[in-house]
């Protein structure tokens, strides 16, 4: 979706350093578009020693505005004509509009302007509450400003590292006259004082991000059962490890997309002096939330017998995904059957084969693909890397009884050829359970189920449809 681009099209971007996939142009050119405004929205991965050219260079071009991300937010601060006050206070910059004297940039924080507008959309206040903010890196600080603003009763900030926490306590407090934030050291929360109505909490570090998805900042439950609201400025993915704790101790849950969008939002509105209506900013939320659910891939694993190619065709025709089969691939790329693969080369060529070939499918970025994995790949630990950066790594949980049945009568597959199929069966599930379990971002169980009772369920867990 963009406009047409004539003599008059203006030009914003996003300057940051790697820039990776960015929402951002997607969010301002959908706004461009719906508001008739001629501009178009670009990213500019600038290098470390060019970020001095970088504006000079953008005021040159005549650049409308840009936004700012990591790792530049102070470091554009030297280059601006004038900050906004609220954009010094915190000391980070995040959007560049075009000074009125119409020379350099003024520089403005609409990080924190927009999770304000994103809280109060979702009915978050701040005034009188009690909040638990982790982190205390540039948005951690962003938010701690925020919440002194808007009249938190208390606010604790717990960080992996304590010196900065205690230096950015430090830093506002002083600018307050008085002890509004009080450091702590993460591993301390058991000692946050109990408080009647339970804490707003906000995780502002990027544990959790997209690919290592599994990853949080505190995994003890008891932590959650302090919270009354969990909010998570992490967006990819959109349900973190964190918002699943503090959903299953009965906690509200917010994602950090809505602040993406409405930092976005106030940015557009400083650059073109319009007004984003809600209607107008839920739209460009609809879409955005889209295309983060979309593009997630699954990878399919368990053991044979466990339903991975049926499941993964149902799946693949459900989400118009392209499907694909690891063993399948191989046997096309060699022009071999895996049973004469393992007779003539041997088990531990095939799974060569089978890392090279997931390697190859991780170099192409296909995001809109299921992958039915081979039952040995997951234990592989670089093949369990490559999976998860494929896609939701899906583990088809399956009792040796069950895989039994369903193999019973397969002559097709090398390891199960022999006497007491059900001992092997059960021998090498045990085996290789623990690698499945390192492996998988969800577990499904497949007995008593059948295929399109597991598809849905995988959709339902993943959020995908
Ligand atoms: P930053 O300045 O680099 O700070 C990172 C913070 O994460 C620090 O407090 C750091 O602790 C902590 N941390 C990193 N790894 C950790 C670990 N393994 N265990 C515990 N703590 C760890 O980053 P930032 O600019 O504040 O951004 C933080 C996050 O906010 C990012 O994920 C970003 O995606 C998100 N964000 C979201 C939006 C939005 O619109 N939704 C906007 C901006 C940023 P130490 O001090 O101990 O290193």
């Amino acid at each position: 979706m963009h406009n047409e681009t004539d003599g008059n099209t203006r030009i914003c971007g996003l300057i940051g350093h790697p820039l990776g996939h960015t929402l951002s142009p997607k969010i301002h050119n959908m706004l461009a578009e719906m508001t008739g405004i001629n501009l178009v929205y670009v990213p500019f991965d600038v290098q470390p020693e060019r970020i001095a050219d970088a504006l000079p260079g953008a005021q040159a071009l005549n650049i409308l505005g840009m936004n700012v991300t990591i790792p530049y937010k102070n470091a554009v601060i030297p280059f601006l004509e004038s900050i906004d006050p609220l954009a010094e206070k915190i000391g980070a910059v995040n959007t560049l509009v075009r000074d009125e004297k119409g020379n350099g940039f003024r520089g403005y924080n609409t990080d924190m302007t927009g999770l304000y507008r994103s809280l109060e959309q979702e009915g978050i206040g701040l005034a009188g509450e009690d909040v638990i903010l982790l982190g205390a890196g540039g948005v951690a600080r962003a938010v701690a400003c925020l919440c002194v603003m808007k009249g938190a009763k208390h606010i604790y900030l717990l960080n992996r590292t304590m010196e900065k926490a205690k230096t950015v306590a430090d830093e506002i407090n002083a600018a307050e006259g008085k002890e509004c934030i009080i450091p702590m050291r993460l591993e301390d929360y058991s000692g946050l004082p109990d408080v009647p109505e339970k804490y707003l909490c906000i995780q502002c570090t990027n544990v959790g991000m997209y690919p290592k998805e599994k990853a949080v900042v505190i995994d003890d439950p008891s932590f959650y059962q302090k919270i009354h609201t969990g909010v998570d400025l992490v967006y990819r993915p959109l349900k973190t490890e964190f918002l699943k704790l503090a959903e299953a101790s009965g906690a509200k849950t917010f994602s950090g997309l809505k602040m993406l969008l409405y930092q976005a939002v106030e940015a557009f509105e400083l650059w073109n002096r319009v007004q984003i209506s809600k209607t107008q900013a839920d739209q460009v939320y609809e879409a955005v939330h889209e295309e983060l659910q979309a593009h997630t891939g699954l990878v399919l694993i368990g053991f044979m017998g466990s339903g991975k190619t049926t499941v993964s065709q149902i799946l693949a025709e459900k989400l118009a995904y392209h499907c694909l089969d690891s063993d399948a691939n191989i046997e096309q790329q060699q022009k071999m059957k895996i049973s004469q693969i393992f007779a003539d080369k041997g088990e531990a060529a095939f799974r060569t084969l089978e890392t090279e070939s997931l390697r190859n499918l991780a170099e192409q970025k296909e995001r809109r693909m299921i992958l039915s994995a081979g039952g040995g790949l997951a234990l592989k630990e670089e093949n369990r890397a490559l999976m998860r950066q494929l896609g939701k790594v899906i583990y088809l949980k399956t009792s040796p009884q069950t895989v039994y049945e369903r193999v019973k009568e397969d002559q097709t597959r090398p390891l199960l050829q022999g006497d007491d199929l059900m001992g092997r069966i059960e021998r090498l599930e045990a085996e290789r359970e623990i690698f499945y379990q390192m492996a998988a971002d969800e577990v499904v169980v497949t007995d008593g189920r059948t295929p399109e009772e597991v598809a849905d369920e995988i959709l339902r867990v993943t959020h995908l449809l």
